[in-house]
């Protein structure tokens, strides 16, 4: 049977909701509508319920304390707060330094921005062709008057998979914080929060099959104290450090969401590198002047990103209708520029330009890999 068009190869931009989360969701949307922070009434106390029993699943899928989760809005809120919220924390201890890589979401990098325009000093450390943080430069900038490292676990573009270990160690030796943008890693790699040297770690519900509109930044409550300065000021929920009502409903989905990708990680993540080493092997054998973007192993088992060269990827994905993909993030793909990341790899201007990324997730089955190759390469073949 010919797979249903068109075939979504977006992961990265986002996952469908898993029905069991939108089940878990279900009586926090109808009947159970209390806010968690009424205290006075049976209304209030069971949304409250549901909010503690949420974080403390999120906690324990991802090896924190239940006091170490901090709800927000997303990934992007949770970057915002761990960098703005940081720096601002930690300048009056002399530290006025943020460091972090030329590969990260626009979420980090453009509050590391704004973070320089308030007398930061923002330092923007290179990667090499294969995507990998470029270790003696950033050991280069990271100095006792450090206040925070940024590094992204898993790369939203080329998939690439930093050494975070290694880079937190090396702001531990100088005092610095060291935050992670893990929205493309939780439920796809083996997190362990208690375990690594990480002390803040954005999470995006929407990225592991999860509702859209929820995430949570982890902040470090052992050994080291870690207290960014809040962004949102109002009703000091979340130990103060974000205010506003929490959406109980999505924070319930997104607990279970992540306890499922959790579980079923090591299985999906075979079955995905399957398919995707599969799709990459045909377009390479298919089609001469196919380049792989980012490292060919330390790469999450569900992406790919390709450059075909002597193509404009605009038009290559106009030729693709049947296919839903985009050529980069989808933060960014509306502008016209290239790719920051495939820039920041070294790729030549046409190459960057010339590039698709293809995101494998749970729907994806062998016969859509098929049709999906069968599809580039014809259009390839065609622009050419
Ligand atoms: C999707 C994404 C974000 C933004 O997350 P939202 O929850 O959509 O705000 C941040 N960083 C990375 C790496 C992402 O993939």
């Amino acid at each position: 049977m010919a797979p249903r068009l068109p075939i979504y190869l977006d992961h990265h931009a986002t996952t469908p909701l898993d029905p069991r989360a939108l089940e878990a969701m279900d009586p926090y949307l109808k009947q159970d509508f209390g806010n968690a922070a009424s205290t006075s009434h049976v209304y209030g106390w069971r949304a409250a319920r549901a909010v503690e029993g949420a974080r403390e699943s999120i906690a324990a899928s991802l090896g924190a304390e239940t006091r170490e989760v901090v709800f927000t809005s997303g990934a992007t809120e949770a970057n915002n707060l761990a960098l703005i919220g940081s720096a601002r924390a930690r300048r009056a201890h002399g530290r006025r330094r943020v460091v972090t890589l030329a590969t990260e979401h626009p979420s980090v990098l453009d509050p590391a921005r704004a973070l320089a325009d308030e007398g930061f000093d923002v330092r923007v450390v290179g990667v090499g062709r294969d995507g990998l943080v470029d270790i003696r430069a950033l050991r280069a900038e990271v100095d006792d008057g450090c206040a925070l490292v940024s590094a992204m676990a898993a790369n939203n573009e080329i998939g690439v998979l930093q050494p975070i270990d290694e880079i937190g160690a090396i702001a531990r030796e100088h005092g610095a914080w060291f935050h992670s943008d893990a929205a493309q890693a939780a439920g796809r790699l083996a997190l362990r929060f208690d375990a690594q040297p990480l002390d803040l770690l954005s999470v995006s519900a929407h990225k592991f099959y999860g509702p859209k509109g929820v995430g949570c930044l982890l902040v470090r409550a052992r050994r080291t104290r870690v207290r960014p300065q809040p962004i949102l000021h109002g009703g000091g929920h979340e130990g103060g450090l974000r205010s506003g009502t929490l959406p109980v409903a999505l924070i319930v989905g997104m607990a279970r969401a992540l306890e499922i990708a959790v579980s079923e990680r090591e299985a999906e993540n075979r079955r995905l590198a399957a398919l995707r080493d599969r799709l990459l092997a045909r377009l390479e054998s298919e089609l001469p002047g196919v380049h792989l973007n980012g490292h060919r192993e330390r790469r999450l088992a569900a992406n790919l990103n390709v450059s075909f060269e002597g193509v404009d990827a605009q038009k290559l994905l106009l030729a693709l209708p049947g296919l839903a993909l985009s050529t980069g993030s989808a933060c960014s793909s509306a502008k016209t520029a290239p790719s920051h990341v495939l820039l920041a790899i070294g790729l030549p201007e046409p190459l960057a330009r010339a590039s698709l990324r293809f995101g494998l997730g749970r729907g994806t089955t062998a016969e859509q890999v098929e049709s999906a190759a069968d599809r580039v390469v014809a259009a390839v073949r065609s622009l050419r």
